[in-house]
């Protein structure tokens, strides 16, 4: 098989996606001179069944808003792949969701959900709803029409979904409730619960946390720790918050914050009150992180991306396609000697290949940001067994998890004298769902 035949003929088939297109190209690259040694996955046309949906499910969402008036928008749910489990993604809720973020992001959990050793299938969902700026009373109407729709083809062992951008735990609350009221169950049908109905502890911390864990794998190859480095993180969200005060618990110097109005500058690194601080700011949506700058005494640049900032690591915690050829070439101008993906795949390809040139520590998203996924399996395991375990517990389990993907990287990543940690990802991942794919025959 070869790589421009196989994106030549995927192209064809999802014309205009282009965010799908680049996912699959940065996985098959990898994956297709190791599959072309096998024959048995070229027979059973493994890569083509892997890169097309199990289904795509569109509906309309209508609902009102403060003033009464019926406000229309599109809800997805993409259900990839359940070859190693049930379907299991985020939900994202934001103006700019359209089918190929929603599938790009879909056939990352394949790969992403294979690497947590947990029994999880893929899928991914959302909404081209923006929460920004509604009140809280339309933000339950949008999600109890949302739910009544999605409730249909989901269930705790068919497809169970999360949070993402624009789904926190407010969002997650109001789609359980509905989900509640129209089954009349009481299921673990979503992850990311409140604590007090079936949360687990740590979930909500889980994705940032397991981010930083990564890093501190990735640097102990080269003998090296936290303690002290410059880390540049973008985002001011769920990732970027939690990853950024476990930098800082860490010794780590967190130098930036970014959000859609621009970034925050503290050359000296933000102290650990300034980060719960810039959380709770953001968590009760008082505005940009522009209005926090004095509180925290940084400087505040509109418009721009962290990454001319001097750093020793880059954490981009934002969105997709963050951090561009020349972002990279400023950060490893600068000296940067790691990347951690907190957000799912924030560095274009020609960015991506740049640090894997450069020979520095490169841990993409699908493994470095899995922790938030692999606390959701154990949310469910904890649902299923009717329990809830201590914190300590689920925080030693996530650490574990994340030391886990970071050796099946370096098992399968090896790469003259160090680890291509995305070559790594992307065929530890292909293995166990393609053999099981092989196994169930051809369904
Ligand atoms: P949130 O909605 O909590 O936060 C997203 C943050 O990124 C916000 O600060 C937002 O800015 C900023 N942002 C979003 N889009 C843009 C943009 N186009 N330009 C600049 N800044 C932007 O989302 P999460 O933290 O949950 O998700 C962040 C990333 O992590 C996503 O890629 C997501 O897919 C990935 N991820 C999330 C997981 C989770 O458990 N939540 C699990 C694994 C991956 P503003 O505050 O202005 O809105």
């Amino acid at each position: 098989m070869n790589l421009d035949d196989f994106m030549g003929g995927l192209v064809r088939r999802n014309p205009g996606q282009e965010e799908f297109h680049q996912a699959v190209r940065e996985v098959v690259a990898s994956v297709i001179p190791y599959a072309n040694q096998y024959p048995k996955y070229e027979r059973a046309r493994i890569l083509e069944r892997m890169t097309e949906p199990d289904r795509i499910i569109i509906f309309r969402v209508c609902w009102a808003d403060r003033d009464g008036n019926v406000r229309v928008n599109r809800g997805y749910r993409v259900q990839f792949n359940n070859a190693i489990g049930p379907y299991k993604g985020g939900l994202r809720f934001d103006r700019t969701v359209s089918l190929s973020i929603l599938k790009f992001l879909g056939f990352e959990q394949t790969f992403k959900n294979s690497l947590t050793t947990l029994p999880m299938g893929s899928a991914k969902g959302g909404s081209d709803f923006n929460p920004r700026g509604k009140t809280d009373v339309e933000v339950m109407n949008f999600c109890q029409a949302f739910m009544t729709e999605l409730s249909r083809y989901i269930g705790k062992d068919v497809d169970i979904p999360a949070g993402d951008i624009g789904v926190g735990a407010r969002e997650i609350s109001y789609l359980f409730g509905q989900y509640k009221r129209l089954s009349g169950e009481f299921a673990g049908i979503l992850t990311g619960k409140g604590l007090s109905f079936g949360g687990s502890p740590v979930r909500i911390e889980a994705t940032g946390y397991g981010c930083v864990y990564f890093a501190e794998e990735m640097l102990s190859t080269r003998g090296e720790s936290l303690e002290g480095k410059r880390c540049a993180v973008s985002g001011a969200g769920n990732v970027a918050m939690y990853a950024a005060c476990k930098l800082a618990a860490a010794g780590a110097k967190v130098v930036t914050l970014s959000d859609r109005g621009g970034f925050l500058h503290s050359p000296g690194g933000f102290t650990e009150e300034q980060l719960a601080h810039a959380m709770d700011y953001k968590a009760s949506r008082r505005g940009d992180l522009a209005g926090l700058a004095d509180e925290v005494a940084a400087e505040h640049h509109p418009d721009g991306k962290p990454w001319a900032v001097p750093c020793d690591i880059a954490f981009p915690c934002a969105t997709q396609n963050e951090l561009t050829q020349r972002d990279a070439r400023r950060l490893l101008k600068n000296g940067c000697q790691a990347v951690c993906e907190g957000a799912n795949m924030p560095s274009t390809n020609p960015a991506a290949d740049a640090f894997r040139k450069a020979g520095i520590l490169y841990g993409p998203g699908k493994a470095a940001n899995a922790g938030g996924v692999a606390t959701s399996g154990l949310e469910m395991t904890q649902n299923a067994m009717h329990l809830t375990w201590s914190r300590e517990d689920v925080d030693r389990r996530l650490r574990e998890i994340m030391a886990s993907i970071h050796a099946q990287c370096v098992e399968h990543g090896q790469d003259g004298d160090g680890v291509d940690y995305v070559k790594g990802a992307n065929i530890a991942g292909f293995i166990k769902v393609a053999d099981a794919m092989l196994a169930h025959g051809m369904v």
